[in-house]
């Protein structure tokens, strides 16, 4: 079984519930160390790959690249002795912005002094949508209370940029952004990785593997743009970690966002496993290029308890 963390941070507002709290994560090492065989995912695959699976092997994954994962995972990690993986995006490392999704989080859910209408021109097309309830096309008056209102804009912004590539996105969420009046300071809580982290948690129980340049859904890719992103992922991790990286996570992972040929590419790029989002258990004789790996909600020791059992089967 593979488990799917992005975080371990108390946050007020998590619209993708990517934060488990630390006192549940405390709990979650736990049930691991007293119920599971921890291993890092390049030991997982390597299982697989052998046919040698303990049934209760289990590999802890965090996605991204969050600096919560130096200031707050390691330690607990090392305090419990359970090794993971971390996946991460390689240009989020030394970032002086917060990852997009964050960004429009903070601009749309959390600021108060917006514009009661935001427009955006992605890709030569106009967008508009009213914080106070009409959609932008202007179909639809709404009986949607403010807060529903403003989260659901939200979702659609949000489908929106993820099937952009990185230019467009970029300029979208400085749009955003603008209208929102935010500043792009990483909030602590959000900040990512710096790349002296990055080398400090690789020598410490945490394999780095890889999650593209710039978190795009890889399917909605041309080819080449595909090669670019896994590649250069690849490339600026080991520049850091000093070694081949074995383990890539497709960015959202999920059956949508990657294809045969997004396989084939990371495959081609040296990588010996990489991992989908499931909630499955991961059985010999599997796809090394599509491992599944469990989403891990903000539940106590118990929830996370009942979790495994259920994988199990
Ligand atoms: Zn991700």
């Amino acid at each position: 079984v593979v488990l799917l963390y992005h975080r371990v941070a108390d946050l007020a507002v998590d619209p993708w519930g990517l934060a488990v709290s630390p006192s549940h994560f405390i709990e979650h090492l736990d049930v691991l160390r007293r119920h599971t065989r921890p291993m890092q995912a390049r030991g997982l695959a390597r299982a697989l790959r052998a046919d040698a699976i303990a049934p209760n092997a289990i590999a802890v994954t965090f996605d991204d690249g969050y600096r919560d994962l130096a200031t707050t995972v390691q330690p607990l990690l090392a305090r419990a002795d359970v090794p993971a993986t971390a996946f991460v995006v390689s240009g989020a490392l030394d970032s002086d912005r917060e990852f997009w999704w964050d960004e429009l989080e903070r601009a749309v859910l959390n600021a108060t002094n917006q514009l009661p209408t935001l427009r955006i021109r992605v890709a030569g097309e106009d967008y508009a949508w009213d914080m106070a309830g009409g959609h932008g096309t202007g179909l639809q008056g709404s009986s949607q209370s403010p807060e529903a209102t403003r989260w659901r804009i939200h979702g659609e912004i949000w489908t929106l940029l993820r099937g952009l590539d990185i230019d467009a996105r970029s300029d979208a969420i400085d749009q955003i952004v603008g209208w929102a009046g935010i500043s792009t300071v990483p909030r602590t809580t959000h900040a990512t990785l710096r790349a002296a982290e990055l080398a400090q948690l690789e020598d410490s129980l945490v394999e780095v593997g890889a999650h593209s340049a710039t978190h795009p859904s890889l399917a909605m890719l041309a080819r080449d743009r595909q090669r670019q992103e896994i590649d250069a992922g690849r490339n600026r991790l080991m520049a850091v970690v000093g070694h081949r990286v074995e383990s890539f996570a497709y960015p959202f992972g999920r059956p949508a966002d990657y294809t045969p040929d997004t396989a084939m590419l990371v495959r081609a790029a040296g990588f010996t496993s990489a991992f989908i989002n499931a909630p499955l258990a991961s059985e010999p004789g599997m796809d090394p290029f599509a491992i599944p790996r469990a989403y891990v909600p903000d539940v106590d020791g118990d929830g996370l308890h009942r979790l495994l059992l259920k994988l199990a089967g």
